[in-house]
């Protein structure tokens, strides 16, 4: 049974044009403790089917449900990272993971021992004062996680989050995120247009096809983790 379920699903962008169509027909399943990842060519929609998850986006067509319940718009149960960074510049680092639970009305004690424990777990206890915009691009997207996992979801999903940082500074960000993703057991939905990327860090990739997108195969990956 899947903790994150989408049938049937098909969204159309409304452009100058008339309607787009981007996903036709996908379903996928992403059961509780899994890492799932999306992949497939630029521009067949795996942003558009995540932020469906992430209920940002409605779909045309078909339901998107988390734990059987239909998706009506952003919750605390889904946690989003983003490519770009996306931080409050004008927040430091601490700040930056703690906004979530602020929004919830959390208490400032409470917010900051939740955000000094996995702020911990991610390696970055000793920036926890520092402006984003004194810290390289790995550890922006560190925080940019640490901040998705803040109000304690169920799945984090992430969009391409490491596309834009060099192979090095990549190969360390996977394996944090395996780290986290197995301390906090939490499932994972993962966008990637790298196949390698997809396949050290998964327990089941999707493949799109290309525009519109559909899902067209189901692997799991039989490689046992490092
Ligand atoms: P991917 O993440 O696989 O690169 P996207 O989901 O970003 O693909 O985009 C799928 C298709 O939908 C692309 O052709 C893209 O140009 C189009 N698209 C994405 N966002 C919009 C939008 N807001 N309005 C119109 N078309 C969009
Ligand atoms: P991705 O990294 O997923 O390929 P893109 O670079 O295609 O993302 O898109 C970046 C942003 O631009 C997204 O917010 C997307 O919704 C928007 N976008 C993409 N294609 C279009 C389009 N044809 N019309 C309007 N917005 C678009």
């Amino acid at each position: 049974k899947g903790l994150i379920e989408v049938s049937d699903f098909c969204l159309s962008y409304e452009t100058l044009d008339g309607a787009m169509s981007a996903v036709e027909d996908a379903d996928l399943l992403v059961r509780p403790g899994e890492f799932v990842s999306i992949i497939g060519p630029s521009g067949c929609g795996k942003s558009t089917l995540l932020n469906a998850v992430a209920g940002f986006l409605k779909p045309t067509r078909g339901t998107v449900t988390v734990d059987g319940e239909a998706v009506k718009g952003p919750g605390a149960d889904r946690g989003m990272v983003f490519q770009q960074y996306s931080l409050f510049p004008w927040k430091t680092v601490r700040e930056n993971v703690e906004f979530g639970l602020k929004m919830r009305g959390v208490s400032a004690d409470e917010r900051k021992r939740s955000a000094r424990t996995l702020l911990g777990l991610a390696g970055l206890s000793q920036f926890e004062d520092q402006y984003p915009d004194r810290l390289s691009g790995g550890m922006k997207q560190r925080v940019g996680i640490v901040r998705a996992l803040a109000t304690g979801p169920r799945v984090l999903l992430l969009d391409e989050p490491f596309g834009a940082l060099d192979a090095q500074t990549r190969q360390i960000m996977q394996q944090i995120l395996t780290n986290l993703w197995e301390r906090l057991e939490i499932s994972v939905l993962f966008v990637t247009h790298d196949i390698d990327e997809a396949i050290f860090l998964s327990d089941r990739i999707y493949v799109m096809t290309a525009r519109p997108g559909s899902i067209k195969a189901e692997v799991t990956v039989p490689l046992p983790r490092p």
